[in-house]
């Protein structure tokens, strides 16, 4: 008597929960449902929006509030397995958990950017607001903070948001002025750039013009190379010491130890086709902040590169044509303080370089900003409201 199997799904392995992940397994779902069997893996248990920190560390919001459950996600066709990546076998596309062992036909990296504290000597003693951790500990001291100098420092580049040390420090500017101490306070901003937003020249302009009206000096062109925490001092790259009161760190970034031990990362993170977010490794792609896309860090730019992913799979497991293909475009939001926001649509593949077209701040952004937040709540996790 002949045997019938059932025929066999295609296994979609994706590794990450955040942006990117979320995105593509939400896809996925959308249009194959159970026609395929696609498994999310994340170490966590909840996903935070990175501009949520900003709420909670300035008293907007409580970290519980902002934490988005994965237990929420059910969808069809979809497990999120909450387990921790300890190898990734790119060639035999196969992933090693501390649960066992997953096989893929096809293999998502969205693992995205870890802290490097050990590359800035002091900083693991001193204070950051990049992880959730880092913020609720700020959050806990900045109430605290009756006077003195604040030092919003970056450590180095890439980091997650190109906008965020800017949006905190007018953020900071406003928190200070609620609670009549501003003038008590000094306000420096440490880039490694140039400007605050090198690709938008407009952008960079008014955050400038703003820093300006706000007494907040913008220290360009050096990173913070180490922290003397007893001295409560920064040391930039040039040797100037920069002193602080409250010390708000962006640290450095790098993939995570993962990534780095499986040979996929060149020159620290995964190399792809910035059009097909494709790795060397057949059937393997990684998106968002794991990968050399060409583009920012930034949320918006790994679930848009998920979603071309997701169609790639889609034609793959369909038939059918291949999407275009990813564009570099992606609209950020910039908290201006005063309770407004600006927005920043950017382009980085379209011209001979990267494009980024300033929108005043306004209380239309404040809106659009807040729907961002629910449209992906409601779609990645069914949260309404
Ligand atoms: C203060 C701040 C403000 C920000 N504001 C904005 C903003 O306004 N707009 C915007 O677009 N972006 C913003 N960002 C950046 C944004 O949060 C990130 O760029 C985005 O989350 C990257 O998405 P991703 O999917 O590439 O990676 P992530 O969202 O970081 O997801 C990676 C996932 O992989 C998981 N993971 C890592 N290692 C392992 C492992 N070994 N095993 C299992 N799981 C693992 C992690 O738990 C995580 O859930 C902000 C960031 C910060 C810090």
């Amino acid at each position: 008597m002949p045997h019938y199997d059932r025929p066999v799904k295609p296994r979609i392995v994706i590794l990450g929960a955040g942006f990117g992940g979320l995105e593509l397994a939400t896809t996925l779902s959308e249009e194959l449902g159970d026609e395929v069997d696609v498994l999310v893996i994340d170490k966590g248990d909840a996903f935070v929006f990175g501009y949520s920190k900003l709420d909670y560390l300035f008293g907007r919001t409580t970290p519980d509030a902002v934490k988005l459950a994965y237990r929420h996600v059910a969808k069809p066709g979809v497990r999120l397995l909450r387990e921790t990546v300890a190898a990734i076998d790119p060639v035999a596309k196969a992933v090693t958990t501390d649960a066992g062992v997953h096989e893929a036909d096809h293999l998502v990296v969205a693992l995205g950017a870890d802290y490097d504290f050990d590359a800035t000597p002091g900083l693991a003693d001193a204070t950051e607001f990049y992880s959730v951790r880092g913020a609720e500990r700020l959050a806990e001291l900045l109430p605290e903070f009756r006077g003195g100098r604040a030092v919003v420092g970056v450590c180095g580049a890439p980091f997650k948001c190109p906008p965020a040390p800017s949006e905190t420090a007018l953020l900071l500017h406003d928190y200070l002025e609620h609670k009549g101490i501003r003038a008590d306070c000094e306000i420096s901003v440490v880039m490694p750039f140039p400007t605050p937003i090198p690709p938008s020249p407009s952008t960079s302009a008014a955050l400038l013009q703003t820093f300006a009206e706000r007494d907040i000096e913008f220290v360009p062109g050096r990173p913070v190379a180490s922290l003397d925490v007893a001295r409560s001092v920064a040391v930039l790259a040039d040797g100037t010491d920069v002193p602080y009161d409250l010390f708000f760190g962006v640290p450095k970034h790098r993939a995570p130890d993962v990534v780095i031990e499986s040979g996929m990362a060149v020159d620290g993170y995964i190399p792809v086709d910035g059009r097909t977010l494709a790795t060397r490794f057949p059937d393997v792609y990684a998106v968002g902040d794991v990968a050399t896309v060409g583009t920012p860090k930034a949320g918006v730019f790994s679930e848009r590169q998920a979603r071309v992913v997701a169609r790639t799979l889609i034609a793959r497991v369909r038939g059918g044509e291949s999407p275009d293909g990813y564009d570099g475009r992606g609209s950020c939001y910039i908290e201006f303080g005063s309770g407004l926001v600006a927005r920043i649509d950017v382009d980085f593949f379209s011209g001979e370089s990267p494009t980024g077209t300033f929108q005043a701040p306004s209380a239309e952004f404040v809106a659009e900003k807040a729907r961002f937040g629910s449209t992906r709540r409601a779609r990645w996790f069914g949260i309404e409201a």
